[in-house]
């Protein structure tokens, strides 16, 4: 058996390639599936193992808090704990804490904005601007996408019209809101998540001491997704990296989904030009999803138009066989959700833990009806979106009531009943489950307290809240198991077992606001990260109208098949969209191909065809022998690792 904590173990030989090549440059080129993050999170074990790097002196990047943490927990369990995997905002956050007082003449780091539509409608009205809370959510988002961009307000106007922004109203107005934004901002004494970034770039680049500080702290970067960075996030890599070259990026971009917000896969598509010695590896095995899945992904970026749609890469399945994916439609939202809860249930009957079963969205709004259902139908579930849980007000709150209550209470008490009482003094009812919305989330986040308590009945309440800092410390969220209920944007780099890709009506996917031809290919990229997240069974619903007896909705372009009445019919391309100049028997090839066929010696899939008679790769040996296997692999990575674009 292979070992789990070698970082070279259980990996192909261009995997092994990324883990192995040499410090410096290296890109990371593959679609879903195929293994991207596995490999860094190996190459980086591998090197702190090998005494190439210090643990300390490497900082990985990813976009998400979940998956940061999951990536330092992987790193851990290959032997190589202590490395830093933070998001961007959480790694810029602590290096500007860290020199707070330099940076703000001697004052605490201003308190971060949690959202910016407040100040924005205020900033609005200054301006003389009518908005309702849309045009000012709106607004944020104009403004998100402009400061991400390095985008300063006088310039918003011509640089929106050469971005083909389409913004909620005069652009010239617009960026007479952002000024006015940001001077709303100071007078407050608050910065955004933005300001933040850019005060650690602005650190960086103003004070020498301070670079020299964080350079000599970290000097080997990892960036996961790097197809969803933005130009801030881009000068602040940059920052960090000084002269210095030891940079790994890894992304899809295929899996763009943040360039309204400002991404731009060009970091990723140039970087070879950037980084003229780069290493540049590809990796096309999709170890994730059966092969029907990664069939219907094909055929959904198959479909792709625009300026990345050449970069997409066919994905091979090497996973068994597995069901067909399932497309349904419903009358209405209510009964979609209804058979969604049901389905759950005969999965989770089946075995299934429901721990391994997503239902995923578009909008946030749709997450509410599937609480209802799964609550009516007694699936446990769990709402994502809690990177930020330690951050709840709700969840500070009853953190310091945890506190306080290792005086106010008795110490030998059980703990579940003395964290049950301390939450109720902050106003948490366990038998008052409010119906949705945010009272329904705030009351789930206190919830997931008391169930970690119940969890942890051997714990003093003391230990419980030591337990709760250190999670806090990792963002580590303390969550029942149930499913997952997540946007499409949120699941991003993740999988399931089973997922279900709900709601997939014109209007909802692509989302109403889509009106650019890019806007609607970033939201077919969002549909084709949605497929690959299922690792065995994928359902397809989408409901004729939203409510019953509502206005009629047509079925996702994305997705023809789901015409109402008609069953899905496996590997049908949609009419009228079948690529050119494929052929039926280039149909029956690239069918052949997604079919997975390990060699039986080095157990690498993508076999030639006369390979597949023989079994195994031409170039391996007919019999195992450890020894030569080894330098045959070793052999393969070294030649993986010099392929040059
Ligand atoms: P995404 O683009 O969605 O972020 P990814 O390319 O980062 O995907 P991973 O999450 O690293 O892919 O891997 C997908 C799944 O395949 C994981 O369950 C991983 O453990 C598994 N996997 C990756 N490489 C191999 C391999 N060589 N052998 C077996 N399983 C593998
Ligand atoms: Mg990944």
């Amino acid at each position: 058996m292979a070992d789990s904590s070698n970082p070279l173990a259980g990996l192909d030989p261009e995997q092994a390639a990324v883990v192995t090549a040499p410090a410096g440059p290296l890109c990371v080129l593959a679609g879903a599936g195929t293994g991207k993050t596995r490999a860094i999170t190996h190459r980086i074990a591998h090197r702190v193992r090998a005494g190439h790097v210090r643990a300390q002196h490497v900082l990985a990047v990813t976009f998400t808090a979940r998956a940061a943490a999951e990536m330092r927990a992987r790193i851990g369990q290959l032997g190589a704990g202590g490395v830093q995997a933070r998001t961007f905002h959480a790694a810029a956050l602590r290096q500007v804490r860290y020199f707070a007082p330099r940076l703000f003449s001697g004052r605490e780091m201003p308190e971060l904005l949690d959202s910016k539509a407040r100040l924005v409608g205020l900033a609005a009205t200054r301006v003389g601007v009518k908005i309702d809370g849309t045009g000012a959510r709106d607004l944020a988002g104009e403004i998100e996408w402009a400061k991400s961009s390095l985008i300063e307000p006088a310039d918003y106007a011509v640089a929106a019209a050469k971005a083909l922004r389409e913004p909620p109203f005069d652009a010239a107005r617009v960026g007479e809101v952002y000024a006015a934004y940001e001077r709303v901002k100071r007078a407050q004494g608050v910065i955004d998540f933005e300001d933040m970034i850019r005060a650690a770039i602005w650190a960086m680049e103003e004070h020498e001491d301070v670079a020299q500080q964080i350079r000599s702290q970290y000097r080997h970067f990892v960036v996961d997704e790097y197809q969803d960075v933005n130009p801030m996030q881009q000068r602040l890599l940059e920052s960090w990296l000084g002269d210095g070259d030891d940079l790994t990026v890894v992304g899809d971009a295929s899996q763009t989904i943040y360039s309204f917000t400002g991404a731009s896969a060009s970091y990723l598509v140039d970087f070879k030009r950037r980084h003229p010695a780069a290493t540049v590896v590809r990796l096309i095995r999709d170890y994730r999803s059966t092969p029907q899945v990664v069939g219907l992904a094909n055929t959904v970026i198959g479909q792709a138009r625009g300026e990345l749609s050449r970069l997409r890469l066919e994905l091979i399945g090497q996973r068994p066989a597995g069901p067909e994916p399932t497309a349904r439609s419903f009358p209405d939202e209510p009964q979609e959700a209804a058979a969604v809860a049901a389905r759950c249930r005969e999965l989770i009957a089946g075995g299934t833990p429901a721990e391994e079963i997503a239902v995923l969205f578009r909008v946030n709004a749709q997450s509410e009806v599937y609480q209802e259902a799964l609550a009516e139908a007694g699936v446990p579930y769990v709402v994502h979106g809690a990177e930020r849980f330690f951050e709840r007000t709700e969840v500070r709150q009853a953190m310091i009531a945890l506190r306080v209550a290792t005086r106010s209470l008795p110490a030998d008490a059980p703990l579940a009943e003395s964290v049950g009482q301390a939450l109720e003094g902050v106003g948490w009812r366990p038998a008052e489950t409010p119906a949705g919305g945010a009272a329904r989330e705030k009351w789930e986040a206190v919830a997931a307290l008391a169930a970690l308590a119940e969890s942890m009945p051997a714990l003093s309440l003391e230990a419980f809240n030591d337990e709760l800092a250190r999670r806090a410390a990792l963002q580590h969220v303390p969550t029942v198991a149930g499913v997952t209920l997540s946007s499409l944007h949120s699941a991003k780099g993740l999988e399931w077992d089973a997922v279900f890709l709900v709601g997939l009506a014109e209007g909802t996917m692509p989302v109403i606001h889509a009106r650019t031809p890019d806007a609607v290919e970033e939201e077919r990229r969002l549909l084709y990260v949605g497929v690959t997240r299922a690792r065995h069974t994928l359902w397809l619903s989408y409901a004729g109208a939203r409510a019953p007896g509502g206005r009629p909705r047509r079925a996702s372009r994305f997705v023809p098949f789901l015409e109402p009445g008609r069953a899905y019919e496996p590997g049908r391309r949609p009419a009228g969209n079948a690529r050119p100049g494929i052929g039926k028997g280039e149909v029956v090839a690239r069918v052949r191909r997604t079919v997975a066929v390990s060699c039986r010696v080095c157990g690498a899939g993508l076999l030639s065809g006369p390979e597949r008679k023989l079994g195994r790769c031409a170039t391996c040996p007919a019999d195992r022998d450890e020894e030569l296997l080894a330098r045959l692999l070793d052999w393969r990575a070294r030649l993986a690792a010099v392929q040059k674009v």
